[in-house]
């Protein structure tokens, strides 16, 4: 069994609504265990402006799949939620989920890195992994705790 950090997102269509139905999707899968998943949080979109505020939240996995299969898993979730691939980054969307993390594994593929490039750059992602594990070391060995208070100022709102 291996340890999988996931972010999950989603400013359209009820928001609040996505990312708790993505919860009860993944803690239905047999070779997923949803152990733990943080509240919810807001903010302000990133990227393109004049888009809804994101609600976004992290959850805490056990999984029997390789990385491939997991991703694979995860976007077709996404797209059962609707979601619709532009192409184009940052755009609004209906559900994200990203592997922020599978065990301390390094992987760099066209399609998958590890750990995710922005794991260590977004409040929306910092604060409710530190709401579950305070004490976590990143994959680069610097903890959480100290990434945090260097985004600090960035504003995110518990719901
Ligand atoms: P983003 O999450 O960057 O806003 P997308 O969800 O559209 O954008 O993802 C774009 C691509 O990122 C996906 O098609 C996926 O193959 C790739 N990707 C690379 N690394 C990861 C990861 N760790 N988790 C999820 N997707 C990833
Ligand atoms: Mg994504």
């Amino acid at each position: 069994m291996t340890t999988v950090y996931i972010g999950l997102g989603s400013n359209l269509n009820n928001p609040s609504y996505q990312i708790k139905k993505a919860l009860r999707t993944l803690a239905i899968i047999p070779t997923i265990c949803l152990h733990n998943h943080s509240s919810l949080y807001r903010s302000k979109a990133i990227g393109p402006k004049n888009q809804p505020d994101y609600i976004n939240a992290i959850a805490i996995l056990s999984v029997k799949l390789s990385p491939f299969q997991l991703l694979k898993k995860l976007q077709t979730i996404e797209t059962e939620h609707g979601r619709t691939r532009t192409g184009k980054r940052w755009q609004a969307r209906t559900l994200d989920l990203d592997i922020l993390m599978y065990d301390n594994k390094q992987l760099q593929s066209p399609n998958l890195i590890l750990p995710h490039p922005e794991l260590y750059n977004r409040m929306f992602v910092l604060q409710p992994l530190y709401e579950c594990v305070p004490d976590l070391i990143l994959p680069n060995g610097q903890p959480l705790q100290d990434l945090i208070q260097y985004h600090s100022d960035e504003k995110i709102w518990k719901i």
